[in-house]
């Protein structure tokens, strides 16, 4: 079982061990760390009592996990720190749990029916920005499992805006949903309702042809292909996904200017092409299945591993 915890809702999927999807249900939340918390159990619970055999569970969640310990070490979105998550939910369920950033869940969640293994980069644009980096068809965590923090890549000089992160100038003060309706908050796109505005008024908006807020989504493309640049000599990917709730809805005003960045400082241009620049075509519960494909991997379930699977077995 593969279950996401997002900062509106939860949602929950059962995958054979083929990794297809068998069942999947989803539940809102009050936006609250207790109420997600509580939502997440009885989603888990119900799914649990539906089936017949033992089950391995794990969650991805937005934020700064700690795979060894279990613990959510910090989300902003549900204002969460130091939260040991996989062992309280261990202890509701009954069952061991595992936790996993979402986005990093996510790209597992995409590649889980790769045939072969590309050097992918995976930006999750919601709330924040999240990524996740796949080379070799493993994924990224890093030396202290912070890997891949995409959003956090600095665009601008130290000192100048303020990110939450606790560093300045970072790629999600200029591409994250919040900061899209910023923007048109700041530009008074949308007059006296400029308070509700999201990002997905933004984008409609561009839908519907209003210069302004094309202008505000081709820049957080820009942004988005000016990190890229940074990343394609180290990592040489040949796939980029989008993802996340502004990501899917933007994307076809995204990927074209992400595209049209990429070309300007393509490095070897002539030896190498482009990646290619795609919106996730799992969708939203791409990052629970990652995260049940992951429980699967790391053998909560011994019945479960299947001998291709042992080496890929970590602690
Ligand atoms: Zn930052």
């Amino acid at each position: 079982m593969g279950a996401d915890l997002g900062g509106t809702k939860v949602s929950a999927v059962l995958v054979d061990p083929d990794g297809q999807v068998v069942e999947s249900c989803y539940r809102p939340h009050d936006g609250t760390a207790a109420g997600a918390l509580a939502s997440l159990a009885a989603l888990i619970t119900e799914l649990i009592s539906a089936t017949l055999g033992p089950v391995a569970v794990g969650v991805a969640a937005a934020g700064l996990v700690d795979r060894t310990t279990g613990e959510l070490v910090h989300s902003a979105l549900l204002d969460l720190h130091a939260t040991p998550l996989a062992a309280t939910l261990s202890e509701l369920v009954g069952s061991q749990v595992i936790i996993e950033n979402d986005a990093n869940a996510t790209l597992l969640g995409i590649q889980t029916h790769s045939t072969h293994e590309e050097t992918a980069i995976l930006f999750a644009l919601g709330t924040g920005v999240g990524g996740a980096l796949s080379v070799g068809g493993r994924v990224l965590e890093g030396s202290f499992g912070y890997a891949a923090e995409l959003g956090h890549i600095p665009l601008e000089q130290a000192g100048s805006h303020p990110c939450p992160c606790g560093s300045s100038g970072c790629l999600e003060l200029f591409a994250s949903g919040t900061a899209i309706a910023g923007r048109a908050k700041a530009l008074g796109l949308f007059g006296s309702h400029e308070n509700a505005v999201t990002a997905e008024d933004v984008v409609a908006a561009a839908r519907a042809g209003n210069p302004s807020a094309m202008h505000i989504l081709r820049a957080a493309g820009e942004a988005i292909g000016t990190v890229l640049i940074r990343l394609i000599p180290a990592f040489d990917p040949a796939v980029v996904y989008l993802s996340g709730g502004f990501g899917h809805h933007a994307a076809d005003f995204l990927v074209p200017a992400i595209t049209e960045r990429i070309a300007e400082q393509l490095p070897f241009p002539r030896a190498r092409p482009a990646p290619r620049i795609l919106a996730d075509p799992v969708g939203p519960l791409a990052a629970a299945i990652g995260a049940a494909r992951l429980a699967q991997r790391r053998g909560t379930v011994a019945a479960h591993i299947s001998e291709r699977d042992t080496h890929e077995h970590r602690p």
